[in-house]
């Protein structure tokens, strides 16, 4: 069984001061609309779980989804909206490279990209918040339908290319929420990080 079926809202944390107790977790983080919301409901094979990470004031906190004892997938706050204000931008940068920096029980990082705009300098600013904790990262090309086959399967070659040169350590699926397409392989991905 799939056991991300089992995924359920725990609690959303504003303040690193706030962040629950926890053994393993996964964090999933990705620009505002590159899927991410549709990505946790095609993985928990749910249609409304991860509306909650889009109800008023929830959108730039950390949310918790449990799936085991101990275990948990971890939202991070959307990124990358150009007219929000400066403060909001430093509360999101401080909670998140805080997060990614000091984390203990994070065990690796999943890196969204709408397959059409990969690699912007926000997702290599999140890339290199997590380098120096040496822990592994996956990274996403989100909504593979939007392209034809071979367009999809050359964006992966290039983005492949650029974080061999980048960020050797990166591992990267293409992935689709209309279609399906990588779920598998992501829950599997996903899995090993959380030890279940
Ligand atoms: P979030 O802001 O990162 O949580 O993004 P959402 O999951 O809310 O998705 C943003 C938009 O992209 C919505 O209009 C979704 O319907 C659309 N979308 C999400 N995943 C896919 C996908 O796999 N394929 C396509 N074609 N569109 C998608």
């Amino acid at each position: 069984m799939n056991p991300f079926q089992q995924l359920s809202f725990t609690v959303s944390v504003a303040r690193l001061a706030d962040l629950p107790a926890s053994e393993r977790e996964v964090a999933i983080a990705g620009r505002s609309n590159a899927g991410k919301s549709s990505l946790i409901n095609t993985l928990a094979c749910r249609k409304r779980l991860a509306y909650v990470s889009k109800t008023p004031g929830r959108t730039r906190e950390i949310n918790f989804f449990r799936v085991a004892a101990g275990r948990f997938v971890v939202d991070l706050p959307g990124y990358g909206y150009a007219r929000v204000p400066l403060p909001v931008k430093e509360g999101w940068q401080q909670l998140v490279s805080g997060y990614l920096a000091g984390r203990p029980s994070l065990a690796g990082l999943v890196l969204l990209m709408d397959v059409r705009h990969p690699l912007t300098p926000l997702d290599r600013q999140l890339l290199a918040w997590l380098t120096p904790s040496g822990k592994p990262v996956h990274a996403v090309l989100t909504k593979a339908d939007k392209l034809s086959r071979q367009g999809a399967a050359r964006t992966l070659a290039e983005v492949r290319k650029v974080l061999e040169r980048e960020a050797p350590a990166v591992s990267l699926q293409l992935f689709s929420s209309f279609t399906r397409q990588g779920v598998d392989e992501l829950a599997e991905r996903l899995a090993t990080w959380l030890e279940i």
